[in-house]
């Protein structure tokens, strides 16, 4: 049977949710969450106090990201939001633009930026590729930062670095589970998701931290005339959800959702690293030791994905996805994140049980 390691599904917390149990129910009556609006006075007049609250709280804690001079916005997964960025960043040029502004991410960048852009052929924005490879020099782009990168784990800087440009920060895994928390970032927009944070995709919340106020107005536009807000029971379960990661943070073991994450993170790495050098016939990348503000110790990154490539010898196509195809296990090509078939991407974040079916089939390949 196929097992599926080409989506970044994060089913990899559950347990701590499920030994958190009651403390993380919430409940609904019949009249509540009724209307469209929440406060209509607000800039987000969708979002939910409490989740507002709450998001705060966490960024605090964790000491990520800068919250005070910021606005925030709630969506449908960080991936409406990365929509409604490029519709605000990209709209006050509608009526001068003589063409759609490129938008640009360094390769390998997160796939799903190029299959959210190509698809709406929009008049506003075009993808343009690798911000590498980016020479459209004078003209206004906007590039995407993903940090620690999907789907290499690495901690990214832009790249383009022109004047013109517009800057969007997805720090989806900037969490302690993947990664050493160096300084508070306080960049003009910033995007996270509750997907990755705490692992609750399902409930489809994403929010991001904008600082410039008419820049917020317009994502609020987008999602109004997209989507007219978001899921209020899936706000208030979120804000559920990361009150008890924050009280959490006062423990020191592994009652600490973070520190659960690194510890469970950090030892599926550890079993890959095993049989990738026990083999020598992958390669995965290694990740400097950095010291971690919100631990207050020195951790090496367990990122949410394993960026490979196949060494094998004798073998003319180094493809790592049919590769690893051929053994039943379903990765993404690295072609699509634009980068080459040599490589591809390994999601870290399934279930135990799947993963150490993976590690069996991957040591299977390896011995044949
Ligand atoms: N940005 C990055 C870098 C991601 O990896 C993902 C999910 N894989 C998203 C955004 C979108 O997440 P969601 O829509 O679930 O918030």
């Amino acid at each position: 049977m196929n097992l599926i390691c080409c989506r970044g599904d994060p089913t990899v917390f559950e347990p701590y949710w499920r030994k958190a149990g009651e403390r993380c129910s919430i409940t609904f009556k019949g009249d509540q969450c009724l209307s469209y609006l929440t406060n209509p006075k607000a800039l987000c007049w969708f979002m939910e106090p409490k989740l507002e609250e709450e998001i705060k709280k966490v960024h605090r804690i964790v000491g990520n990201a800068k919250v005070d001079d910021h606005h925030l916005v709630v969506g449908n997964g960080s991936s409406q939001l990365i929509l409604a960025a490029l519709y605000a960043l990209c709209s006050p040029n509608h009526h001068t633009q003589p063409h759609p502004i490129d938008v640009v991410s360094a390769a390998p960048y997160y796939s799903t930026y190029q299959e959210e852009v190509d698809l709406l052929c929009s008049a506003l924005f075009r993808w343009a590729g690798d911000a590498h490879q980016y020479d459209n020099k004078d003209e206004p782009y906007i590039e995407l930062i993903t940090s620690p990168n999907n789907p290499n784990g690495v901690i990214r800087e832009p790249v383009v670095n022109r004047p013109g440009g517009r800057l969007i920060h997805d720090l989806a895994y900037y969490w302690p589970q993947y990664t050493a928390i160096t300084s508070q970032l306080d960049h003009d927009i910033m995007l996270f998701t509750a997907s990755k944070c705490t692992g609750h995709a399902g409930s489809r919340i994403g929010w991001a931290l904008v600082r410039d106020e008419e820049v917020a107005k317009k994502m609020v536009k987008f999602i109004e005339v997209n989507s007219i807000g978001v899921s209020k029971e899936s706000q208030l379960r979120t804000a559920k959800i990361l009150s008890v990661a924050s009280e959490s943070c006062q423990e020191k073991g592994l009652n600490n959702f973070f520190l659960y994450g690194r510890h469970v993170m950090a030892n599926k790495w550890k079993k890959l690293r095993e049989i990738v050098k026990k083999h020598q016939r992958f390669i995965i990348p290694k990740y400097p030791l950095q010291y971690c503000q919100f631990s207050k110790d020195y951790v090496e990154a367990s990122p949410a994905y394993a960026w490979m490539s196949c060494k094998f010898e004798n073998m003319e196509d180094q493809d790592c996805e049919k590769i690893l195809k051929d053994q039943n296990v379903i990765v993404r090509s690295g072609s699509r994140f634009g980068s080459d078939s040599k490589h591809a991407r390994v999601s870290m974040l399934s279930r135990e049980d799947d993963f150490n079916v993976f590690l069996q089939r991957l040591s299977a390949i390896s011995k044949a």
